[in-house]
């Protein structure tokens, strides 16, 4: 028989386990566990089925499929935050700089702010006109 943890190994052997997707999910479920007590049933309900799915993804034998679920989740979460860097990255510009539009070739043209009125040339096909800055 063996122990009960030996047992529990042998169970799992074979079995995909948590990978980061489940870590994930566990923790929307607590939060929407949190969240059921100020809006009601639904949310508790919503992270019982969570669970229950995330437990379906551990001891699913699918290992090949379970891997590639959770690599779709790593490339969607990095793009996401890829998005929010470049937002943010966007926000402090701003404060800085001017971004123009060459209307001539619509290249983007960054200019740094209070240099008052200057003649600005696009990189790209020098074209020149005059903004404030
Ligand atoms: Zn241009």
């Amino acid at each position: 028989m063996g122990t009960l943890r030996e047992r529990f190994r042998n169970f799992m052997q074979g079995r995909y386990g948590v990978d980061t997707l489940s870590k994930v999910l566990i923790g929307i479920a607590f939060l929407l566990a949190v969240l059921s007590i100020f809006f009601g049933r639904i949310f508790y309900l919503l992270g019982i089925c969570l669970l229950v799915y995330v437990y379906f993804r551990m001891f699913s034998t699918n290992y090949e499929k379970r891997y590639k679920e959770n690599r779709a989740f790593i490339n969607y979460k990095n793009r996401i935050l890829a998005l929010r860097r470049r937002w943010k990255n966007r926000l402090r510009m701003r404060k800085t700089h001017h971004i123009y539009t060459c209307a001539k070739c619509r290249q983007k043209i960054r200019i740094p702010k209070g240099r008052g009125k200057i003649m600005i040339t696009c990189p790209k096909c020098k074209y020149e006109f005059i903004k404030r800055s």
